[in-house]
């Protein structure tokens, strides 16, 4: 039994939350790193939660919309969604997949050792916490490859960023990467260089395009919240990891409002969400998206032709 089983075996019943020990970097705010485990099918999906509370007032985030429309907004059950003061909650979370023989993370958070001086809060996460052994590690697929989402895959050694599962492979979307390079070095996000760049540099980067399979996971392309988000289907389930499609369930519910300035092409996001909920629920997909803390299935329902449903 290898360290993450081990680790694993000795959580509670499924779909649990366990509270691990609280971890926090110098001068940090302790937070709670929590996991929530769940079966499917051969499948375990473990969420891997490395932040998850109050983050933005509804307004700024969905651009002058109020509160109480946001309410409104949100599916049945999701009220858990909206803080007592009135934030809108968000969840950064990585995803372990284990099959037998075989543990996969998707997406990788905001990392620990990097600075990320808008998002202090984020910063010096152990991942370690889980009990998770870097070399049981044997792939690492990125849904996009923003800052959020990139920050677990090196760590700092001898000064210099590494990967930091070193037995892993690790998968981008081919269009992202391409972006992403082409952008000068000034004007990118340095999580590029930090955490996307010393995996190419070290051969371990593979890219894939649409329909592209890859340890039993299919990437289906998205493109708008960045030009090659990719949504990676996990083959034998119905359960889609969809990254940043949506970052809150009032937009299961409101495709079309955008998340802040989040968005490579605001213009195109509604109709994306429109077009991949309207796959998902022809599927009975249960969603995991990297910002909302529950698994979701989105259904044909309601005025606006979509909402989402909580999975117990
Ligand atoms: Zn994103
Ligand atoms: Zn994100």
């Amino acid at each position: 039994m290898n360290t993450v089983t081990a680790a694993l075996a000795t959580l509670a019943v499924l779909t649990a939350t366990v509270a691990l020990p609280q971890v926090a970097g110098p001068g940090r705010t302790p937070l709670l790193l929590s996991v929530r485990q769940h079966t499917h099918g051969p499948c375990k999906v473990t969420q891997i939660v490395e932040s998850d509370g109050p983050f933005v007032d509804p307004a700024v985030f969905y651009a002058g919309i109020g509160l109480d429309e946001v309410r409104k907004a949100c599916p049945p059950g999701a009220a858990g969604h909206i803080a007592d003061d009135g934030k809108l909650v968000f969840a950064t979370q990585i995803f372990l997949v284990q099959r037998p023989g075989l543990n996969v993370l998707i997406d990788m958070g905001s990392g620990n050792d990097k600075e990320r001086p808008e998002q202090p809060w984020w910063h010096h996460q152990k991942l370690a916490s889980l009990g998770l052994t870097p070399d049981d590690v044997h792939f690492v697929f990125f849904t996009h490859l923003h800052d959020d989402h990139v920050g677990f895959a090196t760590t700092l050694r001898n000064g210099r960023w590494v990967p930091a599962f070193p037995k892993a492979r690790y998968v981008a979307s081919k269009i992202d990467w391409d972006y992403f390079a082409s952008l000068p070095k000034a004007t990118r996000h340095p999580s590029f260089d930090d955490s996307v760049l010393p995996l190419a540099n070290a051969g371990v980067l593979d890219l894939v395009r649409d329909g592209e399979r890859r340890a039993g996971l299919r990437a289906h392309l998205s493109p708008a919240h960045t030009p090659g988000l990719v949504l990676y289907e996990l083959e034998g389930t119905n359960v889609w990891f969809v990254g940043d499609l949506l970052h809150h369930p009032a937009q299961f519910v409101r495709p079309e409002w955008k998340s802040a300035s989040y968005d490579f092409d605001p213009a195109a996001v509604g109709a994306e969400r429109r077009k991949q909920y309207g796959r998902l629920a022809d599927a009975n997909a249960v969603l995991y998206a990297a910002h909302i803390g529950q698994p979701y299935r989105v259904l044909r329902e309601g005025e606006s032709g979509f909402t989402g449903r909580i999975c117990r």
